[in-house]
Order: structure tokens, then sequence, then C-alpha cells
């Protein structure tokens, strides 16, 4: 096993960024969980699965599914689908099915491999939402990245432009919003702040102000928790 830094946080509070450019500094590599829920979630549409369908149905759709990642894209039986994962239906779809328990228990053993000795015992910075409570409870470090609504709602809606995919900002606050309440408050691995946790509310820090703040805490000058 390589020793794993893991983040968690709502949507839009930063995660992936600072987690990609925290793995840079460190010499780590960087695991987006959020990828592999969303590349899941269109393996399940694409085989025509719906969020009313049973658990028995999501499972049998999964069987022999192949999620891989090779330079910086995301593989779907070795179809890259890294541009089709970040549309605004594959976000809601993996926000949907991410609460269904066939979801987390076939992404599960796939994200722990990532760190597992067969594949190199890499060293990695993962980011997702149960990645410091349930995927990798004895993560070397742990960090909670928070900001409020309305400035992750503000990043979603920047994030989306960027990318040309205009949408309003009212629509950017209630899918934040949306996403906040099923992440929270789903049975199986909720959302939650770890006791462990380093809490750090990026609302009015920079980019290089959240990264330096977090490898102060790898270098051990501050103790967990909020
Ligand atoms: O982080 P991102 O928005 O790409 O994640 C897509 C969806 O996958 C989230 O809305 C969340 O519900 C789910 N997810 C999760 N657990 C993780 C990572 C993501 O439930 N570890």
């Amino acid at each position: 096993m390589g020793k794993v830094v893991a983040i968690d946080g709502p949507s839009g509070a930063g995660k992936s960024t600072l987690a990609r450019s925290l793995a840079a500094a460190l010499g780590f590599e960087y695991l987006d969980t959020g990828a592999l829920y969303r590349a899941t979630a269109l393996a399940l549409r694409f085989k025509g699965v719906a969020p009313e369908d049973d658990d028995k149905k999501i499972k049998d759709a999964l069987e022999g599914v192949r999620i891989d990642f090779r330079d910086g894209k995301v593989y779907l039986d070795d179809r890259d689908v890294s541009e089709e994962i970040r549309t605004k239906e594959a976000g809601h779809y993996s926000s949907v099915f991410s609460a269904r328990r066939p979801v987390r228990d076939f992404l599960l053993p796939l994200q722990r491999g990532f760190s597992s000795s067969s594949s190199g015992g890499k060293d990695l910075v993962v980011e997702g939402r149960d990645m410091t409570t349930v995927v990798f409870p004895g993560a070397w470090k742990k960090f909670y990245l928070d900001a409020s609504l309305l400035e992750r709602a503000r990043r979603r809606y920047e994030q989306m432009a960027a990318a040309r995919r205009h949408i309003s900002m009212e629509d950017a606050m209630e899918d934040v919003a949306l996403r906040d309440k099923r992440d929270s408050s789903r049975e199986i691995a909720p959302l939650k702040i770890s006791e462990e946790a380093f809490y750090i509310d990026t609302t009015n820090l920079s980019e290089s102000q959240v990264l330096e703040k977090m490898i102060e805490v790898i270098n051990g000058c501050w103790m967990a928790g909020k």
C-alpha cells in the first residue's frame, strides 16, 4: 500500500483542482473518484438502466464493466468518455446512482486497488465524498474542503462556462444544493466531516493559499479538526 492523502467535501469546494496541485507538489498520483462515479452512471445509462430500477438490475448491468484512467483520460470499456462524463446529465445521474449499494460496492475495490501493492503501491492524492470515512479510513493525511453554497455555485457556473456548457447562476445554485442534499442524506457512505480530517473553508481563499495550508498540514504544522 502506498501513502494516501484523502480529501472529502461537497461539490464545488475545489477538491479536484487542489488534489491535482497537491499531487504534483508531493510527486503523488491523483485519483478523481467523482470521475469513476460519473463513468459508472454513463455505463448504466448506456445499458438503459433507470434510477427507479432495482438493485439487481444495477448489479447485473455493472457485471464486466471496466473503467480505467490512462494518460489523464477516463475510459469506459476502452471508450474514451473524458468529455462525456462532464455533461450536466452525467453529473445528475452520477449523483443519483451514487446513492445505490451496487454502485458503491462496484467502485470500492476499484478505488482501493489504485493504492494496493498489486498496482505498484503508488502514493495517491484521492478526492471524493467518502475517501476519509469509507474508502481509505487509514489514510496518511485527511482533509475536508468546504466553501459557502454561493461560492460553490459560482465556481460551478464558471467551470461550465469555461467548458462552453453554459448554465444560469440559478441552475448552478439549484444543482449544487440538490447534490449537497443527496450526498449528505444518503444511507450508504454519506458525506460527513471525519473527526480526523483537517477542515479548510476555501470560500475566501485562493487556490495557492489552500495548497499552502495543505502542505503545512502535511508537514505537521497543524492539528486536525474544524
Ligand atoms: O465530484 P464529482 O462532482 O465529479 O462527483 C460526481 C458525483 O459522484 C457526486 O455528485 C457524488 O454524488 C458522487 N460521488 C460520491 N462519492 C465519491 C465521489 C463522488 O458519491 N467518492
